[in-house]
C-alpha cells in the first residue's frame, strides 16, 4: 500500500495499473485521502437498475498513457460491496453516489477493463491537456455533490 497511496492522483488506484497482479485498489469517497480505504478482493452486486452517467477521468489513460480522453460511462447508483481490509475483516457495505462510481471504476480495472474502452462508454479526446484539465474540474465540481459517506451493509 505504500507503493499505491503517494500515487493516487485523485479517487482511486487499482493495483495492476501499477503492475503489481493483484485484486486490491484503494478508493475514497469524496476524495480526501484521510477517507482513503483498502479494498482487497472486492465483489459488489447493484441495488436495484438505476445507472447514474457520468464523467471519469483515469490514471492510467491520461497520466501513464498521456492520452487526453475522458469517458461518459453509465454506473450503477447504488451497489452493496463486500471486501476485506488488510487486517483481514469482511467489510460489508453500500456505496452511492460517487462512492459508487469509484468502486466500479476501480473494480474494472481489477478484471483489465479501462473505461475508455466499455462498450457502454462515450469517449471524449482534447486537443491540450490545460482543455482536459479545465473540463476535469468541472466534473469534479458535479462529482462534489454525490460525496456520500459509505454505509454499513444489510
Ligand atoms: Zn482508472
Amino acid at each position: 500500500m505504500e507503493t499505491l497511496i503517494p500515487l493516487m492522483p485523485a479517487a482511486g488506484l487499482a493495483a495492476p495499473q501499477i503492475g503489481i497482479s493483484c485484486s486490491i485498489f484503494i478508493f475514497s469517497y469524496d476524495r480526501d485521502p484521510a477517507h482513503l480505504e483498502i479494498v482487497i478482493n472486492p465483489t459488489f452486486v447493484p441495488i436495484g437498475e438505476k445507472k447514474i452517467v457520468g464523467w471519469e477521468g483515469c490514471f492510467s489513460t491520461i497520466l501513464v498513457s498521456g492520452v487526453r480522453k475522458v469517458a461518459l460511462v453509465p454506473r450503477y447508483e447504488k451497489i452493496a460491496v463486500a471486501y476485506w481490509t488488510l487486517d483481514g475483516v469482511l467489510v460489508d457495505r453500500v456505496l452511492e453516489g460517487f462512492a459508487a462510481k469509484v468502486f466500479q471504476h476501480e473494480y474494472d480495472h481489477l478484471r483489465g477493463m479501462t473505461n475508455i474502452y466499455r462498450d457502454d462508454a462515450e469517449v471524449k479526446e482534447f486537443a491540450t491537456h490545460e482543455e482536459l484539465n479545465q473540463f476535469m474540474v468541472e466534473v469534479k465540481k458535479e462529482d462534489s455533490k454525490r460525496y456520500l459517506s459509505p454505509k454499513r451493509g444489510s
